[in-house]
């Protein structure tokens, strides 16, 4: 059976990061989807686990060659999923999940290719997104700027996903998101056995 596709979206600064990580330790058959990016890689990250790390150049040759199953320009930096890895995860019955922005996940909505299951991250409020992006350390004042000028943004994009998890206590997030993806494989083995009309509860 083919895994599911979870598309994961969140402003920057939500937590989406520490969630995802803990997901992917609890959850068993579920990966990741290691982008490529022309961003510079931050302290601790390392290429292939996080992104791969590539310029310009090499970004816009794999946009050429059809690559990518969706790319976007993120704050002022290219992101984007090559589509070969993902389909070969899905095809060994893995579920992946995809860290990316609105525009990416409208991409992936629009072009009607491929099943996927969307989620939002959301914080619980403005100003502790601001707190929360300012106490990880990792932008300087120009880039937590764009970031929070885009958070509005894509909060209004948050009503075309399925699903909504507030990060209020991480904890609870990643039970949330647990669950959701525990659904998502019971429903498929639901229409796979096609057992539903057999079963008396
Ligand atoms: P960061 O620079 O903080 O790692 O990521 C910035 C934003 O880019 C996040 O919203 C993240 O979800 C998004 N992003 C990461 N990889 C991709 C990708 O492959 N495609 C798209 N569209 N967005 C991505």
């Amino acid at each position: 059976m083919n895994g599911n596709l979870l598309i994961v979206s969140a402003p920057s600064g939500t937590g989406k990061t520490s969630i995802l990580k803990r997901v992917i330790d609890q959850v068993k058959q579920l990966e990741f989807s290691v982008s490529h990016t022309t961003r510079p890689s931050r302290n601790g990250e390392q290429e292939g686990r996080d992104y791969h790390f590539v310029n310009r150049q090499t970004f816009e040759r794999m946009i050429a060659e059809n690559a990518f199953l969706e790319w976007a320009m993120v704050h002022d930096n290219y992101y984007g999923t090559a589509v070969e890895p993902v389909e070969e995860k899905l095809r060994h019955g893995f579920d992946v999940i995809l860290d990316i922005d609105v525009q990416g996940a409208e991409i992936i909505r629009q072009q009607h290719r491929i099943d996927y299951i969307d989620v939002f991250i959301a914080p619980p409020d403005a100003t502790e997104l601001e707190a929360r992006l300012r106490r990880r350390g990792t932008e300087d004042e120009q880039s937590i700027a764009t970031r929070l000028a885009n958070s509005a943004e894509e909060m209004e994009q948050s009503s075309k996903y399925r699903y909504l998890v507030v990060n209020d206590q991480l904890e609870d997030a990643v039970t949330m998101l647990c669950a959701i993806i525990y659904a998502q494989r019971a429903e498929g083995r639901r229409n796979l056995h096609g057992v539903s009309h057999r079963i008396s509860l």
